[in-house]
């Protein structure tokens, strides 16, 4: 069967030559770049802003007198409200900045769950989450005696919202689930779990390593508690993101790590602590990380985040199509609200194998549990070959993976 490919976007097409790393040939080859889950590529203007900063601007922020600290200080407050405007938090001072969704949730595990969870609470995550918003909660559990419960996921990788709803009872104190899931690409409807939760009383944190790079998000409209996210799934730096936490809660919360920047006034009796959101930023920030994740937001709102979601679908689709007709190939994940993540399983090969002889030429996938080890038992799988698409990925892209993955087949025999 002949896969059509879609018409995309010529101007979304133009943007692949924004991105420096891509005109880099990988073992003489063009380089296929379909491990965007993991890490995007950074445009030309996000790398800029990085060295700017350090060019023009570098100083500490917050304490000095002098025209560049004050200036470095403007930077970070900027940022600050540009992150606010592109989750649409009704004020900055809902934003932390952090070092990426690990640490948000984290942040929120101790600094929330620690003082406000008891035994005898329920903290409710799903079968679908990513490592990093399971062990934090069970730190919490261990040291709370709160008990951990699961909504389980259907065969295609969609949660069992029935199996949610009898899970929900006055006890459920946290409800923490990503809003895409990273392994399998499934988009949850996060929007009335949220509902559903808070009506028992619960809070709801939402990881959106996944999402935000893929659709518009309003924290306002999820009406969620807590929002995560990193910059480095954003077109932006590594070892940056940011944590939303509503006004009230994060103005409750206790703060985890002392030092400069987090305070009011210290003593050795005793100290107090600043307004948020610095009480949760103590020490030096990553403070050119900040500035160029905020020219990302930028990038991705320049772009449209519209156009980015149609783009992304239609490759989806071309690739689903396409990687279904390759005999013994198995699509992971087959709900119909998918972002930009098709997984999947070649016969009897492993992913791992597969990966490696993609790479030699030049294609770049992920293989393996994807951080999220309790999903792969689920599904009975020791690990799923994943490729996740970007804005400057387009058909070729897949025709080449299609074509890796059929000399693989021919390699293994099972052509
Ligand atoms: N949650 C999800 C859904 C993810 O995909 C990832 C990254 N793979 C994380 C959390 C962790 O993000 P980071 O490593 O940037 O903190």
């Amino acid at each position: 069967m002949t896969v059509v490919a879609p018409e995309l976007s010529p101007a979304m097409l133009a943007r692949q030559a924004e991105f420096p790393i891509l005109k880099q040939p990988i073992r003489g080859q063009r380089l296929v770049y379909l491990d965007n889950g993991a890490t995007t590529q950074k445009p030309q203007v996000v790398i800029d802003a990085e060295r700017d900063f350090y060019e023009r601007s570098n100083a500490n922020i917050h304490r000095g007198v002098h025209w560049l600290s004050q200036h470095a200080t403007d930077l970070y407050d900027q940022a600050r409200v540009t992150v606010q405007k592109f989750l649409h938090a009704a004020r900055p001072e809902e934003i932390v900045f952090t070092r990426g969704t690990t640490e948000a949730i984290n942040m929120v595990a101790y600094c929330w769950g620690m003082s406000n969870l008891k035994q005898g609470d329920e903290i409710l995550l799903t079968e679908l989450e990513h490592h990093s918003n399971i062990v934090p909660w069970q730190f919490v559990a261990q040291h709370t005696g709160a008990l951990i419960k699961v909504v389980p996921v259907l065969d295609s990788g969609e949660l069992d919202l029935t199996a949610f709803q009898a899970l929900l009872s006055e006890r459920t104190r946290l409800l923490a689930m990503n809003h895409v899931s990273n392994a399998l690409g499934t988009v949850n409807p996060i929007q009335a779990m949220t509902r559903a939760a808070q009506a028992v009383g619960a809070k709801v944190l939402i990881d959106g390593a996944q999402a935000v790079a893929h659709a518009v998000v309003d924290v306002q409209a999820i009406g969620c508690d807590f929002y995560v996210f990193s910059a480095h799934k954003l077109y932006g730096p590594t070892g940056m993101g940011a944590l939303y936490a509503r006004y009230d809660i994060l103005d409750g919360m206790v703060p985890w790590m002392g030092g400069g920047d987090m305070i009011q006034t210290v003593s050795f009796e005793g100290s107090t602590y600043a307004p948020v959101p610095q009480r949760f930023e103590a020490g030096t920030p990553n403070i050119a990380g900040t500035i160029a994740m905020a020219a990302a937001i930028d990038y991705v709102q320049e772009v449209g985040l519209e156009a980015i979601a149609q783009h992304e679908h239609d490759l989806l689709t071309y690739a689903t199509a396409a990687l279904l007709d390759i005999k013994g190939l198995r699509i992971i994940g087959t709900g119909p609200h998918k972002a930009a993540i098709a997984s999947f399983m070649l016969d009897d090969i492993h992913p791992h194998d597969l990966g490696t002889i993609l790479d030699m030429d030049g294609i770049a996938i992920r293989a393996g549990h994807h951080c999220a080890m309790p999903l792969m038992t689920r599904l009975g799988l020791p690990a799923t070959a994943r490729a996740s698409f970007a804005l400057y990925n387009n058909t070729a892209d897949v025709d080449a993976l299609v074509a890796g993955i059929y000399k693989a087949k021919k390699l293994f025999g099972v052509g």
